[in-house]
């Protein structure tokens, strides 16, 4: 409980810190420091055995300023309301800061998915979705996959909402199977945008990107995804990590052949079994601490912390997850020179290409891959450059930049939606 407290006083803090920069008043940013709307729900399941168990939910709502609320839902044991509120928030800013027509929300549910069958899952997929109709949906508030959901949930969502809504919905959901209205290059989405922003950081840097040593924290769908497109691009994937251990080969692992190994047989394998004469285990903190070019934290939140700042070597740093830097590390790697670009930039992939699979659903199109691999290199690169050239002109760090544009992206359209009261 506490730790996600944190987490959303650590948004707060971020919040206040760009208003300064900007020279706004606590009057003008204050409505960003609290979320529109919290649902909480119980969700009682009956478990293959017979017994029952009931489950705590949440979606958060925190704005839908620009648009139609847009987050994932997240599995995790860790799940609480404030940790969503917080997850909430930094889809608000990141829709914002790359320009989609969309506000933020997020949800969550207190479960270790592991060690539930795929019949409860899906009940418990089912029961939420239940619980939380009245407030999602094409126009209101539309979920997406996060940490430990994936394509099989969204499409029970999409078959629960439709059920009730009486015709079928695809639009209340991204991230869905393609059969039934999902977008093509969805699945890649977050992990090719880290690819991009990864690229783009390097350009602008003056550095090769051919060559470079990179090492990736979490290997899920973004950790997975960014290794083989990074070694595609001539970037050398020398650590990968999951839950169970991390491993590592000066002369680079194989991207393409670890996720065959993970993604074997149904359910995620896991790395500790993993068997290669070139690589060995390392630790999780050893691989934050390599000596590589590129570090790019792909798990959750809160893992580059004060005592592991100060000993990271990498010069750039990539978040591929939301939230794993504190504002205190943060304040090191500053100091240290170390170049970071911010999660709410360099994970936006995902909800990019959602808003195109939503965009598809509701005119009832079917784009093709490579048009979709463009649109969202373009969105992404025009985010970067605004980025960058505000973190120039203003002399800050591009996390400071970025919440610039954001947040003066959302004070735009308060000013033109006016006062309800
Ligand atoms: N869960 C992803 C994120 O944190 C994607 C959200 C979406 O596609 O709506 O950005």
């Amino acid at each position: 409980m506490t730790k996600s407290l944190k987490i959303f006083e650590q948004v707060i803090e971020t919040i206040d810190n760009a208003a300064k920069i900007m020279g706004l008043s606590e009057n003008d940013i204050v409505f960003l420091k609290h979320t529109e709307r919290e649902l909480t729900v119980n969700l009682p399941i009956t478990m293959d055995d017979g017994s029952g168990q009931v489950f705590k939910g949440y979606r958060v709502q925190h704005s839908s300023l620009r648009g139609p609320c847009k987050g994932g839902l997240r599995y995790h044991e860790d799940v609480t309301l404030q940790e969503v509120q917080a997850l909430a928030a930094w889809m608000t800013f990141k829709c914002a800061v790359v320009n989609i027509p969309y506000g933020g929300s997020k949800g969550g549910i207190e479960v270790d998915p592991s060690k539930l069958s795929d019949k409860e899952l899906e009940r418990l997929t089912r029961r939420y979705t239940a619980a939380i109709l009245p407030l999602i949906g094409p126009e209101k508030d539309i979920p997406a996959p996060d940490v430990n959901t994936n394509s099989t949930v969204m499409g029970w969502i999409m078959d629960t909402y439709s059920t009730f809504a009486g015709y079928t919905v695809p639009g209340v959901v991204t991230g869905k199977p393609i059969d039934i209205g999902g977008s093509l290059g969805r699945n890649s989405a977050t992990g090719r945008g880290v690819m991009f922003m990864t690229r783009e950081i390097m350009h602008r840097l003056g550095k090769p990107l051919i060559g470079a040593k990179v090492a990736i924290q979490g290997f899920g769908k973004v950790g997975s995804m960014a290794a083989m497109l990074l070694e595609n691009e001539g970037a050398k994937i020398v650590a990968v990590s999951d839950v169970s251990t991390g491993i590592y080969s000066a002369d680079g692992l194989n991207a393409e052949e670890l996720i065959n190994y993970t993604s074997d047989g149904g359910r995620a394998r896991l790395l500790k079994d993993y068997e290669n004469k070139k690589a060995k285990k390392i630790t999780n903190e050893e691989l934050l601490e390599l000596d590589v070019d590129i570090l790019i934290p792909a798990a959750t939140e809160n893992q580059l912390t004060e005592d592991i700042a100060d000993k990271i070597r990498a010069t750039v740093i990539v978040e591929g997850a939301n939230g794993p830097t504190t504002n205190e590390a943060e304040k090191i790697l500053k100091r240290k020179g170390i170049m970071l670009v911010p999660d709410i930039l360099a994970n936006a992939g995902g909800v990019i290409v959602s808003y195109f699979e939503w965009v598809q659903n509701i005119q009832s199109l079917m784009w093709d891959e490579e048009e979709i691999h463009r649109a969202q290199e373009r969105i992404m690169i025009r985010a970067f450059n605004d980025v960058w050239n505000c973190s120039k002109e203003k002399e800050v760090s591009l996390r400071e930049g970025a919440y610039i544009v954001a947040i003066d992206r959302l004070l735009r359209a308060k000013k033109i939606r006016g006062q309800l009261i």
